[in-house]
């Protein structure tokens, strides 16, 4: 990278959301040196990106890169169990060098739709040297799976490698993502709790996804424990515990200022008050929510608790693509009452402070780390934010800490 740079945009979304016009950003050293009206600042290197918004670089709070292309396409359906299994049967089918490459497409992808940092729920080490050659700012989440209480040693020590191998640094974290309440066992969940609390990791969790897994922790019935015992688990000894997924993982140390509850499709009574009491982030993937034709989604609600909602993409076995925008605009174009810097903020220093990165990147200012993307935005709109949701606008220019990741 050139020393210095100034990117030059008709638009930049500067702070905590003022749209300046025709200005550019003076990048020094990884960081932004300035914000100044175009002209008056001189670099050795200038991009010049037209018309388009230039933003703080998209955070994608969930996904499964591995995910990205096992060959043949997911069949398309309600029922979360039976799509659970063609995914692992599919996954289970596809050998490490694949996923790898489908972790490495997945890496390409996010980083062309203007994603500068990616939380990646991690089944398997294949995405790890992908994400760590990306440029990309990583959470690298272990994802753990195994309900039946006999697994506990052999994924404990599988988790224990995992976090041993990683080799983290200013752009790479590792963190815990123990799949769901009905996908981990008891004593697995307080390991992965133990571990985040000893080491202040970043915690993911699938919660409250499918009314079935509600209805499995407050009544112990319903569609899940087909499933599960299709996986090796036994219910003749399990006592439901009597309360929702959310209360459930809250009791074991799981819903804390570092959690990532992903999905929270079905949330009951105190949910809500939880989440938000322990100051944890509920991540909507508002695709994937409609690719499963739930119906509705209570962010809003979640919103007005003071609960900091995020977004994700979640995996290519649940969505259309990796694109951070078409989320944007997929909430903004469903939903009445939105404003679209209330949703370019949800998806920038929202998700920033929930990853607490939000003293690095998130917000466009002097001192921040030049982390952006911008979108080019048709020529009929003269309200660049609502351009920059039309259905036409596209990310041309991904940047972390001043350096070029991609341009179109
Ligand atoms: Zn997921």
């Amino acid at each position: 990278m050139a020393k210095t740079a100034v990117v030059k945009a008709k638009y930049i979304i500067a702070g905590e959301g003022n749209v300046l016009v025709d200005h550019s950003l003076l990048i020094e050293d990884r960081k932004i040196a300035a914000i100044e009206p175009s002209g008056k600042l001189k670099a050795d290197k200038v991009y010049n990106l037209g018309r388009a918004v230039l933003m703080p670089g998209l955070i994608n709070c969930h996904t499964h890169l591995e995910l990205t292309d096992l060959g043949k396409p997911v069949t398309r359906r309600q029922d979360l169990t039976m799509w659970l299994d063609e995914v692992r049967e599919l996954r289970d089918a596809t050998d490490n060098k694949d996923l790898i490459k489908s972790s490495q497409k997945g890496v390409e992808a996010a980083i062309e739709y203007g994603t500068t940092t990616i939380v990646d729920h991690a089944n398997s080490a294949n995405s790890y040297i992908p994400l760590k050659e990306s440029g990309l700012r990583v959470f690298l989440l272990f994802e753990m799976v195994g309900f039946p209480e006999h697994l506990y040693e052999s994924k404990a020590k599988l988790l224990d490698e995992r976090i041993a191998m990683v080799e983290e640094g200013d752009f790479l974290k590792w963190g815990v993502a123990p799949h769901s309440a009905y996908g981990v066992s008891e004593r697995l969940l307080k390991k992965c709790s133990a571990i985040a609390q000893e080491s202040d990791c970043i915690i993911s969790v699938h919660a409250s996804e499918h009314e079935g897994e509600v209805e499995l922790f407050e009544t112990g019935g319903g569609p899940f424990i087909d499933f599960l015992t299709r996986l090796g688990s036994d219910f003749s000894k399990w006592k439901a515990p009597g309360v929702t997924p959310v209360e459930y993982l809250h009791k074991l140390g799981l819903v804390t200022g570092r959690t990532l509850m992903v999905h929270c499709n079905y949330l009951h009574g105190s949910d809500f008050k939880i989440i938000k009491n322990a100051g944890a982030a509920a991540v909507y993937c508002p695709r994937s929510h409609f690719y499963f034709y739930h119906r509705y989604h209570p962010f809003k609600k979640l919103l007005a608790e003071g609960v900091r909602v995020v977004f994700g993409t979640d995996s290519m076995v649940s969505n259309w693509s990796l694109d951070m925008l078409e989320e944007l605009k997929f909430v903004y174009h469903s939903y009445e009452g939105l404003a679209p810097i209330q949703l370019v903020r949800m998806a920038t220093a929202d998700a920033a402070s929930a990853l607490g990165l939000d003293d690095k990147v998130g917000t466009l200012a002097p001192g921040m780390e030049a982390d952006i993307c911008a979108v080019h935005i048709p020529k009929s709109f003269t309200d660049p934010l609502k351009g920059l949701l039309d259905q036409r606008s596209r990310n041309i220019f991904t940047m972390t800490a001043g350096n070029l990741l991609y341009q179109e």
